[in-house]
């Protein structure tokens, strides 16, 4: 089967992951459209037979609630995927079984996968400057190859689905209980914050206000701040984390790629 274009769908809030998604999909030398599916909350219909470059970040193991929620968005029948999930060059959880899970609800068939050390959001000595350029060229090369598979194909199934690493932990995701919080005094008001929050919890009108209670600690709005007004809540455990997540890495580590023979 050769799909007409690609679409890149991520829950990307601070954006490596949907990078990884975007070097996928160039690599397949289809035309390729890209839903952001951090922002908005309306359904994101997909042409039967696109290939879909489905990609989510890793948190505490597995892909944050909010993110399987709005994957759900999109929707369509028979088109293939690369699953694609992104984590901190650390430890991939349970992430890509849970793209796996929810990917036949959606109508997609998982002809590939992709496990994708990027920058971790909450210690950044891991992962610094991933994706790196090799790591890129890496996703493009593998675009190239699930394209020529597909166009080897007879048909969608006759690809197996993609032989997934085991687990690194359970589903149960573990809530590091972190949320941001904004200076005030440091805040210039330029809304960059609000516009980043995949959940909707800072006011346009007020971006100084965090509603904590919906806040799941992304770090999109810390990443964006131009005056760096944005920061984690409990500096001394966000410390303890850190350390902790520092010791005994065994980084960096390398792509994962798997397809289906
Ligand atoms: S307020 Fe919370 S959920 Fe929103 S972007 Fe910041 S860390 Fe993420
Ligand atoms: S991004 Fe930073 S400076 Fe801009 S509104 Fe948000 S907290 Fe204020």
């Amino acid at each position: 089967m050769e799909p007409s274009s690609a679409t890149v769908a991520a829950y990307s809030p601070c954006g490596s992951t949907a990078a990884v998604c975007r070097a996928v999909a160039e690599g397949t030398g289809l035309a390729w459209d890209e839903r952001d599916l951090a922002r908005g909350t309306r359904p994101e219909p997909v042409d039967p037979g696109t290939l879909v470059v489905l990609g989510a970040p890793v948190a505490g193991g597995a892909v944050p609630a909010l993110g399987l929620e709005r994957l759900g968005r999109v929707h369509t029948a028979f088109s293939p995927c690369v699953l694609v999930c992104a984590y901190g060059d650390r430890d991939p959880g349970h992430g890509l079984h849970d793209l796996e899970a929810i990917a036949p609800g959606l109508g997609l068939v998982p002809v590939a996968a992709v496990l994708a050390p990027v920058r971790h959001v909450m210690v950044p000595a891991l992962g610094a400057g991933r994706p790196t350029a090799d790591d890129l060229a890496a996703y493009r090369s593998f675009g190239a190859a699930v394209a020529s598979a597909l166009r080897d194909a007879g048909g969608l199934f006759d690809l197996a689905p993609p032989p997934l690493p085991p687990a690194s932990c359970p589903r149960e995701r573990l809530e590091l209980g972190f949320t941001a919080e904004c200076d005030p005094a440091a805040c210039v008001g330029c809304g960059a914050c609000a516009g980043a929050c995949p959940a909707g919890c800072i006011p346009a009108d007020e971006p100084y206000l965090t509603d904590t209670a919906r806040c799941d600690g992304c770090m999109a709005c810390i990443g964006v701040c131009p005056v760096r007004a944005r920061s984690l809540s409990d500096p001394a455990r966000l410390a303890a984390v850190r350390e902790r997540c520092t010791a005994g890495w065994e980084g960096p580590h390398r792509p994962r790629l798997v397809m289906g023979a």
